[in-house]
């Protein structure tokens, strides 16, 4: 009900806030460039870098922001690149925001600018593909540069453009990706207001739009938990403190948490244990097993409320038996959070842009993204962008991070739309 209440007031505000925008302008712009876009994305495409190892995709962008005549800042958070077109008006700030990193995965899709890029990843030899579509979030960024930079006349403030990278994940040693960008004081030395991102999805229709305000994505955090217990023969039980049948009890008691304790009816939470060892052989009881899994909320009080739980059961059921159980929470990615005043004033311009019928209210992500550390340091908007050719069956549409992930070219002249259309709409100050 709240949602069909806010999807109304949103419906409303479009029709009055698109008055304040030049959409028409926007389209031709978006159709005068859309081959250039789509040449772009495939070259990015074709050219892969891994996280924090974007160098040429960096040089790429950079060469583009400086062709516009935009500064551009370099070296951000390793190969961040910062593009600022300042309008010819003063007034707010808002910055829009492309991943450019890809993954380490070998890609087998049949098309001309499939990835061959090979690499070695953690020892291992690896195919690099664009396997979550960051190559189409950069062009499509690149895109809205272009139309931006040209009507810096209609502008009143200040577009910051992120080009970010690692956000799949860097390094353990290296840190990264948006929390870097965030630590590095980017937000700070621009008064960046709000941060707007797009993320395409390979099964959802292009031009389709989807979004949900409040926790859209989770927050994800590893965790440990290592019971220990009191080694001694497998034919006598009663001589040791079993941490092999201690951890299975904390296994089932971690879902309880999920299922009789939590309210669902708020967010969902999600408890996976991914991992489990302990022992070397059949006959003996080991002293000590370990188990490592995930944590998903997209909430911050049951965020806080589930780690106390997973450390009360898991500590509670070892010690029922005698064992003892240590729980390691670990930081992850945040809630990517849309806050609801910034959902409610940024949307209709998106609606404005996709049309009506093409914006979806959708159920939460449990899969997180470091978008996140943006929405954290100021209230941000992030929506999903349909990648899907129309003619295919959802059911059919290959899921992000496989190596038949693809996303249908025809997707991409909205994204830049939208991108441009919610810069001028939010600078515009008519929707404040
Ligand atoms: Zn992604
Ligand atoms: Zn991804």
């Amino acid at each position: 009900m709240k949602y069909l209440l806010l999807s109304v007031a949103i419906v409303l505000s479009a029709l009055v806030s698109a008055q304040s925008v030049n959409y028409e302008a926007t389209r031709k712009a978006s159709a005068s460039i859309e081959d250039k876009v789509i040449e772009w994305r495939h070259h990015l495409h074709e050219n892969p870098e891994l996280s924090n190892r974007e160098f040429e995709t960096a040089k790429y962008v950079e060469k583009h922001l400086k062709a516009l005549g935009m500064e551009v800042r370099t070296g951000v958070a390793y190969t961040g690149v910062i593009g600022i077109l300042k309008g010819d008006k003063p007034g707010g700030v808002i910055a829009l925001r492309a991943d450019m990193d890809a993954l380490p995965v070998i890609e087998k899709v049949d098309l001309p600018y499939a990835s061959k890029v090979k690499t070695t990843y953690l020892g291992k030899d690896v195919g690099v593909m664009h396997a979550c579509g960051h190559d189409t979030h950069v062009a499509m960024l690149m895109g809205a540069a272009e139309i931006l930079s040209a009507r810096k006349a209609e502008i009143a403030g200040t577009v910051v453009f992120i080009f970010q990278p690692a956000e799949e994940g860097a390094p353990k040693e290296e840190g990264g990706g948006a929390k870097m960008i965030v630590e590095e004081g980017i937000f700070d030395d621009y008064k960046i207001e709000t941060a707007f991102g797009i993320h395409i999805n390979s099964q959802t229709p292009v031009g389709q739009v989807n979004y949900k305000p409040g926790g859209a994505m989770a927050a994800s955090n590893p965790f440990k938990i290592t019971v220990k217990g009191k080694q001694a023969h497998g034919s006598a039980p009663w001589a040791s403190v079993d941490p092999v049948v201690a951890a299975a009890q904390i296994i089932l008691g971690l879902q309880t948490i999920v299922s009789r304790q939590m309210d669902l009816t708020r967010e969902p939470v999600v408890i996976t244990v991914g991992k489990i060892e302990g022992g070397v052989r059949n006959n003996i009881i080991p002293n000590e097993v370990t188990m490592i899994g995930t944590i998903r909320t997209l909430d911050r009080k049951m965020k806080a409320e589930v780690f106390e739980r997973i450390k009360k059961t898991a500590t509670s059921i070892a010690e029922s038996s005698g064992a003892e159980a240590i729980v390691e929470i670990q930081d992850g990615t945040l809630i990517t959070y849309n806050d609801p005043e910034i959902t409610r004033r940024l949307m209709p311009a998106v609606v404005a842009t996709a049309g009506e019928d093409n914006v979806n209210l959708v159920r939460p992500i449990t899969g997180a993204e470091d978008f996140s550390y943006y929405a954290a340091k100021v209230p941000s908007l992030f929506v999903f962008l349909g990648g899907m050719d129309p003619a295919m069956n959802r059911a059919d549409a290959p899921g992000h991070h496989t190596p038949d992930f693809r996303v249908d070219d025809r997707g991409l002249r909205l994204g830049v739309e939208i991108y441009t259309n919610i810069a001028l709409d939010y600078l515009s100050g008519r929707t404040k």
